[in-house]
């Protein structure tokens, strides 16, 4: 027997890691499987360069549960350690074996070997009051031997009698961290960290119905089932993003997209990452059909190193807008052990998420070139994803600017350059810039639809939810105007060569004013009264686009307006001067002038989608009476 005292450098670590990581204690169940991972695959290594000679047997983890004993045993049959390993790379704290083994077989697979996340073995200190390591070495003729300290941090080696090659560690779970002696808990933690670990991790057992062993039959003729208990594996160990994209077809992606958040619709699309210089990346980002925010809040972007899982809080790693797309990022060269502020100044991580960027960039673009139907059927869905890298990402938005698309009422999709091309002899505005009109949505804006168009005017629409903020970037990149089709009056918004002459004289329009003003409120309608061609509306309600947007953007919390309070509800009330219907008004007997206006105003908020509540009861009153 050896005593001794474990050679930290740092004053004493045990403190240090309860403290910090106390309330992710669950992590050494990480830690401690990929240890064991980790020495399967070291005995792969050198059993494929000759350094172990025979069979090597099948290589599993086991993770063994004994509620009496009070402990967890994470077994496996890798390579082992002799007493001079232990006190190599379990006395020498510092000292990381995973490193030492990478530089000896550099060139051999090194890829495999999953070490250092820092924090390693003694994170079972977190949950116990003391640990055993039972080892025996790979190497011919080696004494088995166990080590155990409870963290003081004294250790004591003695020789054991252990047959089988490998290393059990046998954690005594403390008092406080009892719930790692439930079944159940130990299954969350192992299919959180554990689930695509390249070596089979198996954790109790399950029932499984197999043909009857000696081939008894039922009634009708069939060979009865048995239920049998049989090891239950918790890892898949090839998952799909470490497969070559030749071998896996559009089912297997779906599939594989099931296997990571369960019970979600299908996705639309996905990108398949592989990179091998400067970094390693390999993963696969779905575009999910973002019908609601449960989703997006729900199914993340998984981070992985080398299979095994890390976090699926990514938002230092990706560009922001990518934390939309769902799926997985394997990188062993994203530095895991560095504060979350500190990894966006990581040159690495800025490579890496420049990289994806550009995929994803790329992926759209190749899919809009080769098959552009499909493209615009898949629009609808994924133009806020676009809208919202074109508006965050710079680089993004150089890209995009040839795919993005504009939808027309009649639902045809336009680039942009396209669509400046098809208005621009048509759309001017009076400072000679193109005008895009559009609707955010197109029953709202039924009618004002149908007026642009008689008028020969196109209309987009958009209705995404980023939209208003994007239309204030595309004006920069396009160099055009938006206007909603309810900003001014469409003769307001196009210019137009002559002028309409008034058919009402200066003494007229003064008093058709204050009849309106009598039926409106005055906070929030300004009354106009404009010349516009007779077969406009007589009564049109219009919002400064100007306006309209600076109240969309407080409302999404935007751009310091918090600041201003909130906005007033402002409109315009446009007469139209030269309508029949205002002119039969003013010579209306008095006691009716201010029915017929308040039944035009009515019509007027009616066909926006503007009348409500009791005044819509009093107007369907009202239009009884008048009929
Ligand atoms: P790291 O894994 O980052 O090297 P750890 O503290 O987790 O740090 O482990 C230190 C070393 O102890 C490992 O590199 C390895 O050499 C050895 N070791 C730990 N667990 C096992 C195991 N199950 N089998 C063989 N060696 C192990």
């Amino acid at each position: 027997m050896q005593k001794g005292t474990i050679n930290v450098q740092t004053e004493n670590i045990f403190p240090i890691i309860k403290k910090f990581l106390y309330s992710d204690t669950e992590i050494f169940v990480r830690e401690l499987v990929s240890n064991a991972v980790d020495a399967s695959q070291k005995l792969l290594t050198l059993s494929s360069v000759g350094e172990v000679k025979g069979e090597i047997g099948d290589l599993k983890v086991q993770v063994i549960l004994d509620t009496d004993a009070g402990t967890l045993t994470i077994r496996d049959n890798g390579i082992g350690m002799t007493e001079e390993d232990v006190n190599k790379y379990i006395n020498e704290v510092a000292f990381s074996g995973a490193e030492e083994f990478l530089e000896k077989y550099k060139n051999k697979d090194p890829k495999s070997i999953i070490g250092h996340f820092g924090l390693g073995f003694y994170s079972s200190f977190m949950v116990s009051d003391k640990v055993q390591i039972q080892t025996k070495s790979f190497k011919k003729g080696s004494q088995a031997v166990q080590w155990e300290s409870n963290g003081n941090p004294e250790y004591e080696i003695t020789n054991i009698d252990k047959k089988e090659r490998g290393t059990d560690i046998i954690l005594f779970i403390a008092e406080d961290s009892k719930e790692y002696l439930e079944e159940a808990r130990i299954n969350q933690v192992l299919t959180k960290y554990c689930k695509f670990l390249p070596v089979d991790v198996e954790f109790g057992t399950k029932k499984e119905s197999i043909d009857h062993p000696k081939g008894e039959k039922d009634e009708e003729g069939n060979v009865k089932k048995e239920s049998i208990d049989v090891p239950n594996i918790i890892n898949n160990t090839s998952p799909a993003w470490i497969k070559k994209p030749v071998d896996l077809k559009d089912e297997d992606y779906k599939s594989f997209y099931n296997e990571l958040y369960p019970f979600t619709e299908d996705p639309l699309f996905q990108i398949h990452l592989n990179v091998d210089y400067p970094f390693n990346l390999t993963g696969i980002l779905y575009f999910p059909r973002l019908k609601n925010q449960v989703e997006v809040q729900k199914n993340k972007i998984q981070l992985y190193s080398n299979q095994v899982f890390i976090t699926d809080s990514v938002e230092n790693i990706v560009p922001e807008f990518l934390t939309l797309l769902h799926g997985v990022i394997d990188s062993p060269d994203i530095p895991l052990n560095v504060s979350r502020s500190y990894l966006q100044s990581d040159s690495n991580v800025r490579k890496i998420s420049n990289h994806i960027t550009k995929k994803v960039a790329d992926k759209l673009s190749n899919m809009f070139k080769n098959d552009r139907a499909d493209f615009e059927n898949k629009w609808d869905d994924i133009q806020v994803f676009i809208q919202y890298g074109m508006l965050s990402d710079e680089k993004f938005n150089e890209k995009a600017k040839d795919f993005l698309l504009l939808k027309s009422t009649d639902d045809k999709y336009f680039t942009f350059e396209e669509y400046k091309e098809k208005i621009k002899a048509n759309q001017i505005d009076k400072n000679d810039r193109t005008v895009i009109l559009y609707t955010h949505d197109t029953d709202e804006h039924h009618s004002l639809i149908n007026s642009a168009k008689d008028k020969g005017y196109d209309v987009v629409v958009l209705d995404g939810p980023l939209s208003s903020h994007y239309i204030q970037k595309a004006e920069q990149d396009f160099a055009v105007s938006f206007a909603r089709l309810d900003a001014d009056t469409l003769d307001n918004i196009i210019s137009k060569d002559e002028e309409i002459p008034s058919k009402l004289s200066k003494d007229e329009e003064e008093k058709i004013k204050p009849i309106f003003e009598n039926i409106s409120e005055k906070e929030k309608f300004t009354i106009q009264v404009e010349s516009l061609s007779e077969t406009e509306k007589p009564v049109l309600i219009t919002q400064s686009e100007f306006m309209r947007r600076m109240k969309e953007q407080q409302a999404l919390g935007g751009g310091g307006m918090q600041m201003m309070g909130n906005l007033p509800e402002m409109y315009n009330l446009v007469i139209n001067a030269n309508h029949s219907f205002i002119s039969k008004i003013l010579g209306a007997k008095k006691s009716e002038k201010e029915k017929l206006a308040k039944q035009a105003f009515d019509l007027a908020l009616l066909s926006q989608g503007m009348l409500k509540g009791k005044d819509l009861s009093e107007f369907v009153a009202r239009s009884y009476e008048l009929i």
